[in-house]
């Protein structure tokens, strides 16, 4: 606060009754306050008001965890607690006392006190199970965080009553006090707080208690976290203290509060039953009116908590992010599923959840994920034993895995990374790490998912390339005109029969067959004629020859026929029957039947060196046919 801020504020106390400690309980105040002060000269002076003494007393039962006997004297009570303590329990105490009820028609004193004690008490148990800070200054600043809201109804109370009548929201309510008083009452908090010497944080976190994010504080540190412990403290009171109606509109945003503050949804029941139990104990001390509770689990379930009501925004600059993940989010927290999944459909991506480890393995298996944020304390199977499972399975080692932790000692993470983690991320998710991260898991899957595409690209064009060498490879042996095999294959072919015959000391036979006078054919009838004659003998020729004879096509109207396990004897009444087949064929030409006749020359390898000796014994032999007058095979045998 500053000078001319104080300045203000003395002109505003000037207006009439502050809320101030009167009696016994300023003088506590004044004598904690000044040097040397023992615990003798407080707790005898405490005593003096027997009243506040005793409620001193049980106050400390409450506040004091201790195992076994109870505190029972003063004496006791202020050693226990500290000077500090108690003067700030003197003064709260003696507040709720004088200030149970007043002048300000408009407002509920016994509203406000249940809700400052139920703050009071929620902070005291947050503050000690999350480990921040001491849980009784936490109960004190809780009591009085809104105490600015009794200042303006104690120095303006008809006016008070008017701006309470007029207000809708937290934040018109402050907009409507700042324009009719000059101070909203978070900043009258801060005032006071600093007016009875309290710590300088105090006052701090009372000036932000009700929107945390306009404090200066840097996100993470451990005052930011104490201030959002208060702020979750005071919308718990509002919970606990608000009709069922009301109440139940209340929860999902307490349940993101929690969430957002680390506070799990076991931790919340804990602390929220804390805070009936308490609420009822501190009622009857103090005389507070407290609405009676259910279980607060009871409450948590009751409030049907959709993504509407939570108000989530996306993660910050999803807009351009293009590329939408399938991400997989394991935590046994309900409330943290969906708080993070609906974050993630905020952004674009598209969201399947698990309760722990072994579901998200079902998951994995029927609808494998791109990446997953696995919690890492789960019951059945949890987040590492999750991670290793998962990576045992190569089909699964792509999947980007973020393990969530509350530990972020060095050996965790390491065990966590040995598991095969590729990233991890602190708890509470911090939405502007979690997106900056998921950025550059994005960037990571993509390039594998382009280098995976690649290479599916190459595999896929590798095989068009060996289907269509193949193909080349048939076409350069095959000829087109009749389907044959041509000249290349058979005399590749001729030479894999001669070895594997040479080998097995077996025959092989072989023919030349040239059609006879066919240049007339194609004088006489044309070129197109002829290509019919020419399908129609090599067709014969194959209808003719055994499954295991090749018939090749080796020259214009010659043909070549392997006959392998064959020797020339049997091999000639075989060229016999083929010359025979062809003659016995008709071919429709120009209105005229056209009858072909072949010439063949016949060897077999006996005697002979190499395929080629065959080939050329094979052509002689049909120069003889011809010779001899065509229409004849000639096969050396006489
Ligand atoms: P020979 O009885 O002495 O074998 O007489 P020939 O007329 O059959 O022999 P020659 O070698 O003199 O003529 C072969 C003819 O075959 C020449 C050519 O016109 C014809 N010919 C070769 N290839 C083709 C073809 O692909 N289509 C057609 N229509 N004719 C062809
Ligand atoms: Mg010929
Ligand atoms: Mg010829």
């Amino acid at each position: 606060m500053n000078s001319l801020f104080n300045y203000e504020f003395e002109a505003f106390k000037s207006h009439g009754q502050m809320p101030s400690p009167r009696g016994v309980a300023l003088q506590i105040i004044q004598l904690a306050d000044q040097e040397n002060t023992t615990t003798q000269q407080i707790a005898r002076l405490i005593n003096s008001d027997p009243v506040l003494a005793g409620r001193i007393i049980k106050v400390a039962n409450l506040l004091v965890h201790r195992e076994g006997r109870p505190i029972t004297s003063i004496i006791e009570a202020v050693t226990v607690q500290g000077i500090k303590s108690v003067r700030q329990l003197a003064l709260g105490l003696s507040l709720i006392e004088d200030f149970r009820a007043g002048a300000c028609t408009g407002f509920d004193y016994q509203k406000f006190w249940a809700h400052s004690v139920c703050t009071g008490i929620a902070a005291q148990s947050i503050v000690e199970k999350m480990h921040v800070g001491v849980a009784d200054e936490a109960f004190l600043l809780g009591l009085l965080s809104q105490i600015g809201r009794l200042a303006l109804a104690s120095i303006f109370p008809q006016e008070y009553s008017q701006v309470l009548a007029q207000s809708g929201s937290a934040s018109s309510l402050m907009e409507l006090e700042r324009n009719a008083f000059g101070f909203n009452h978070n900043q009258i908090t801060a005032l006071m707080l600093s007016d009875w010497g309290m710590p300088k944080l105090f006052q701090e976190i009372a000036l932000h208690i009700e929107q945390p994010e306009t404090s200066e504080f840097s996100e993470g540190e451990r005052n930011w976290r104490l201030l959002h412990l208060f702020h979750f403290s005071d919308r718990l009171a509002s919970v606990c203290t608000s009709k069922p109606s009301e109440r139940y509109r209340l929860i999902p945003q307490l349940m993101l509060l929690a969430t957002r503050a680390g506070v799990e949804t076991a931790a919340l029941i804990e602390v929220g039953d804390r805070v009936m139990h308490g609420m009822t104990e501190w009622g009857a001390l103090l005389n507070i009116n407290v609405p009676a509770l259910p279980p607060f689990e009871e409450i948590l379930n009751a409030a049907s908590i959709t993504s509407e009501l939570l108000g989530i925004d996306a993660l910050p600059g999803s807009q351009s992010v293009l590329f939408k993940l399938q991400i997989l989010l394991v935590d046994d927290d309900r409330a943290i599923r969906l708080l993070y999944k609906t974050l993630l459909e905020k952004s674009g991506h598209s969201v399947t959840t698990a309760c722990n480890g072994r579901e998200a393995l079902e998951i994995v298996k029927t609808n494998p994920p791109q990446l997953i944020i696995s919690d890492w304390i789960m019951p059945e199977l949890d987040g590492i034993e999750f991670c290793r499972a998962l990576r045992k399975n190569p089909d699964w080692h792509k999947i980007y895995v973020f393990i969530v932790t509350a530990q972020d000692s060095a050996e965790k993470l390491i065990e966590a990374f040995e598991a095969g983690a590729n990233d991890y991320l602190s708890k509470p998710i911090n939405p502007r790490v979690l997106a900056a991260r998921l950025r550059s898991a994005q960037r990571i899957i993509q390039m594998q998912e382009a280098q995976e595409e690649d290479r599916l690209q190459l595999r896929q064009f590798a095989d068009e390339l060996a289907t269509s060498n193949k193909r080349l490879q048939e076409l350069a042996l095959t000829d087109a005109l009749t389907g044959l095999p041509n000249r290349r294959y058979a005399m590749e072919r001729l030479e894999q029969e001669w070895a594997l015959a040479s080998r097995a000391r077996r025959p092989v036979c072989c023919m030349m067959v040239d059609i006879d006078h066919f240049k007339t054919v194609n004088d006489t009838y044309g070129h197109q004629t002829g290509d019919e004659a020419l399908k129609l003998v090599a067709k014969s020729l194959q209808q003719a020859a055994r499954k295991q004879d090749v018939v090749c096509r080796v020259g214009g109207e010659e043909f070549m026929v392997i006959c392998p396990d064959s020797a020339v004897k049997a091999g000639f009444s075989y060229a016999e029957r083929l010359r025979q087949h062809v003659a016995s064929q008709t071919l429709q030409a120009m209105s005229k039947p056209l009858r072909l006749t072949v010439s063949i020359g016949l060897t077999d390898n006996a005697g002979l060196e190499s395929p080629e000796a065959m080939l050329h014994q094979a052509d002689t032999r049909l120069y003889a046919a011809k010779a001899a007058g065509r229409n004849c095979t000639i096969a050396g045998l006489s």
